[in-house]
């Protein structure tokens, strides 16, 4: 758990504290084909007013399978963060976070700042060239004999679309 204490910080005197340490990311909600590691965040916080401004990059591994061949690659992770907290309540509206008890425990907001920064497809590579649809060889390492009309997934429902036109006009 990465926690701020307010009264250390108040002893600072204004003064940036780092913040070092682990992101526990067991409640990062992930779809099942990828696994983060090594996950840390690497930054500080320091008190304006009466806000506390936490700043910093998350940093870690993710390992996931390639969508158009398969194949286990890493990614690497990397996230800026910047947030505010008050103990003052705050506007629902405002992006300012509310915290009590003079300790504020960031968690919660370096998991959901990972969260938002997670990829919707991975591939390892951005002309990967996938599995044939016939025999399911890697494209990247051999070439088969199949013969795939190559019709690129983003206008195959561009071609069904004028398809559908084309009866709808008969
Ligand atoms: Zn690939
Ligand atoms: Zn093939």
């Amino acid at each position: 758990m990465m926690k701020i204490l307010l009264h250390e910080l108040e002893k600072a005197k204004g003064q940036a504290l780092p913040l070092e340490g682990f992101v526990d990311v067991k409640s990062v909600r992930l779809d099942g084909t990828e696994t983060l590691t090594d996950v840390r965040f690497s930054g500080e916080c320091h008190k304006e007013a009466d806000l506390v401004i936490v700043t910093g990059t998350i940093t870690g591994i993710i390992q996931a399978k390639c969508a158009k061949c398969l194949t286990p690659t890493e990614y690497s992770l990397n996230v800026l963060f910047d947030e505010k907290f008050s103990e003052a309540p705050v506007d629902e509206e405002s992006d300012i976070h509310f915290f009590h008890s003079g300790m504020i425990d960031l968690s919660p907001y370096l998991v959901e700042a990972i969260v938002l920064e997670l990829p919707y497809v991975y591939v390892c590579k951005e002309d990967c060239l996938g599995l044939c649809p016939t025999c399911g060889t890697n494209r990247n390492e051999k070439q088969c004999e199949c013969k795939n009309e190559r019709i690129d997934p983003r206008l195959a429902d561009l071609a069904l679309f004028f398809e559908k036109n084309k009866s709808d006009n008969k």
